[in-house]
C-alpha cells in the first residue's frame, strides 16, 4: 500500500491550450483502489463532517478498496445525484479531504469521480405520494432538490430558461474542467428518476410563481446568481469589454470557440485584461488562452486573497496565464474599440468584512496597460425576474431571504442555491436543494 497521495495524469500544458478537452484525466481503476486503500475507515470519519451533502464517505471508499464500485456509487448517489460534477468541481480541500485526517489526506473527490464515471447508476421505484412540486431552475440547487423530491413519490416538474439543464455546470464552468456530457448525463440520470425539465421556459415571463402555485402544492426557486456586476468606471460601455458570464456563456453554452461550425461568434483578441479574483475571472482567463490571446488577470489584492481555488490558480500559471496583483481598474480608455487600461496600484490596509486585508489605493501610481479585450469578473447576483413578479422579502444583495427551512415570505414557496445565498458553491446550492426537499416534504405530510 503506497504512503503517498496517488496522482492523476494531467494533460500537458503546451497540448491543452490548444484544446477544449478535460485538463485532468481521472483515476485508473487500478489508482482508485490504491487510493481507496490508504482509508484508514476511521471509527468517526471526520471526512464526512466536512461534506455538505452528507456522503458517507468512508463506506464509498471501503466499497471501492473492495472493487465493488456499483457498491459505492449506490453509497454516494443515496446523498448526491451529481457525483461526477461535484467529483470534478468540488472545493474538497476545504471540505471534505480537509478534515480527513490522513496524512496525506484522501483525494476524495477523485475516488467519487472515479465512481461517477466507472459505474452503473440503477433506478429503482418508489410508491407516488400524488403531490406535485414545481422547480425554477435546473442548476444544481435545482436538480438536488428535484432528485431527492421524485425519489420521495412526489411528482415534480422543473422549469429553466435556457434550453439546456444545469445552470452554471453548463453555461459557467469551462468544458475543460467539467465536461458537458457528464453534465447532461448526471442531468439524464435525474430526468430517468422521473422528474420533468421544461427547457427554454422563463417563470416570470410565461407564467408567474402566483400561477405556478395554483397548479402545484410547492414551488422551490433556486434560480441562481447569474446577473453580473459591473465596476462603474469610465470606459466600460466601449466595443470588446465583457462580462463573464457572457464570455463563458457564448463560449460553454454555444460553443464560440468552434465558430462557424457553431453559429455564435467570439473576439478573439491578440491582448485580454481579465478582471477579478475568483473562480470566474480564473475560467475566463483559460478560455481566452485557449483562444490563442496573450491573457493578464488584474487583482485588487494579492494571490494568498484571491478567492479562487488553488488548483485553477496553478493550471492557469502552468497555462501561460499571467498575474497583476495589487492592481485596481480606474478606466478604460478608447473611442469605439478599448485600446488600454488604467490602472492604479494597491496596498492592502486592516481586514475588511469578509475578512481579508482591504486594499487601498497608492496616491500617483497609475499606469496604463494595452489591450484589445476585457472580461469583468467581479462578482455577480441574483437574476432579479422572479423578484419583478412576486413581492418576497429579500436579504442585503437583493437575494431571496429565507429561514432556515428554505421557507421564503410567501407560504409553500421555497428558495436556495445561490439565489438565497448570493453566490456560493455547488454543493452548498445541492446542500440547500436537498433540506429544502425534505422541508417541502413533512409540510406535505403534515398536510
Ligand atoms: P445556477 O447554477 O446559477 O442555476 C440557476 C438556473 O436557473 C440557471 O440554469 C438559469 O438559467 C435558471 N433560471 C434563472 N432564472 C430563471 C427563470 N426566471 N425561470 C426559469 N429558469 C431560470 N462552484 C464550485 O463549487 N466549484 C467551482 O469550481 C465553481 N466554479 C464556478 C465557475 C463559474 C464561471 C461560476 C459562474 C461559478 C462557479 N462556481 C463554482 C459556483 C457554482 O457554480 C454556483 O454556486 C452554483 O452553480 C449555484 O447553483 P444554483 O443551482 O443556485 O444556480
Ligand atoms: Fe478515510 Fe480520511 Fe475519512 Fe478517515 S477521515 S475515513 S482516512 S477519508
Amino acid at each position: 500500500m503506497h504512503v503517498f497521495e496517488m496522482k492523476t495524469e494531467e494533460q500537458n500544458p503546451k497540448e491543452r491550450i490548444h484544446n477544449f478537452k478535460e485538463v485532468c484525466l481521472g483515476y485508473t481503476k487500478e489508482q482508485a483502489i490504491e487510493e481507496a486503500k490508504r482509508c484508514l475507515q476511521c471509527p468517526v470519519p471526520m471526512c464526512e463532517k466536512g461534506c455538505p451533502a452528507n456522503i458517507s464517505i468512508k463506506k464509498f471508499i471501503k466499497y471501492i478498496a473492495d472493487e465493488e464500485f456499483d457498491l459505492a456509487l449506490k453509497v454516494i448517489l443515496k446523498k448526491n445525484s451529481l457525483p461526477g460534477i461535484c467529483g470534478r468541481v468540488c472545493p474538497a480541500e476545504e471540505q471534505c479531504k480537509k478534515k480527513c485526517i490522513n496524512r496525506p489526506a484522501i483525494n476524495i473527490a477523485l475516488l467519487e469521480r472515479f465512481v461517477a464515471d466507472n459505474s452503473e447508476k440503477i433506478i429503482e421505484s418508489v410508491k407516488k405520494t400524488g403531490k406535485k412540486i414545481a422547480v425554477v431552475g435546473s442548476g444544481p440547487a435545482g436538480l438536488a432538490c428535484s432528485s431527492e423530491l421524485v425519489l420521495m413519490g412526489h411528482e415534480v416538474v422543473v422549469y429553466e430558461a435556457l434550453h439546456k439543464p444545469g445552470g452554471v455546470l453548463t453555461y459557467g464552468i469551462p468544458e475543460f474542467r467539467l465536461p458537458k456530457k457528464i453534465v447532461m448525463d448526471e442531468a439524464n440520470y435525474i430526468k430517468k428518476l422521473g422528474v420533468s425539465i421544461k427547457l427554454n421556459s422563463v417563470v416570470g415571463k410565461l407564467f408567474s410563481v402566483d400561477e405556478l402555485l395554483k397548479e402545484y402544492d410547492a414551488v422551490f426557486i433556486a434560480t441562481g446568481a447569474g446577473l453580473p456586476y459591473f465596476l462603474g468606471i469610465n470606459g466600460e460601455n466601449l466595443n470588446n469589454v465583457y462580462s463573464a458570464n457572457e464570455f463563458l456563456t457564448r463560449n460553454n453554452l454555444m460553443k464560440a470557440y468552434k465558430f462557424p461550425e457553431y453559429l455564435t461568434p467570439i473576439k478573439r483578441a491578440k491582448k485580454i485584461v481579465v478582471i477579478g479574483g475568483g473562480n470566474v475571472a480564473v475560467d475566463s482567463a483559460r478560455v481566452a488562452k485557449r483562444l490563442g490571446s496573450d491573457v493578464t488577470i488584474i487583482y485588487r489584492r494579492s494571490r494568498s486573497e484571491m478567492p479562487a481555488r488553488d488548483e485553477e490558480i496553478k493550471h492557469a500559471e502552468e497555462e501561460g496565464v499571467k498575474f497583476m496583483f495589487l492592481t485596481s481598474p480606474i478606466k478604460i480608455i478608447g473611442k469605439d474599440d478599448v485600446e488600454a487600461v488604467e490602472c492604479i496600484r494597491m496596498k492592502l490596509g486592516e481586514p475588511d468584512d469578509s475578512g481579508r486585508r482591504r486594499p487601498i489605493p497608492i496616491e500617483c501610481s497609475e499606469f496604463k496597460i494595452k489591450c484589445k479585450q476585457i472580461i469583468v469578473a467581479i462578482g455577480q447576483g441574483p437574476n432579479p425576474l422572479i423578484g419583478k413578479t412576486i413581492s418576497l422579502n429579500t436579504g442585503k444583495k437583493e437575494n431571496i431571504a429565507v429561514n432556515e427551512k428554505y421557507e421564503t415570505s410567501i407560504e409553500k414557496v421555497y428558495a436556495g442555491g445561490d439565489i438565497a445565498s448570493g453566490s456560493a458553491t455547488v454543493i452548498n446550492a445541492i446542500h440547500d436543494g436537498k433540506i429544502a426537499a425534505k422541508e417541502i416534504d413533512e409540510k406535505l405530510k403534515r398536510g
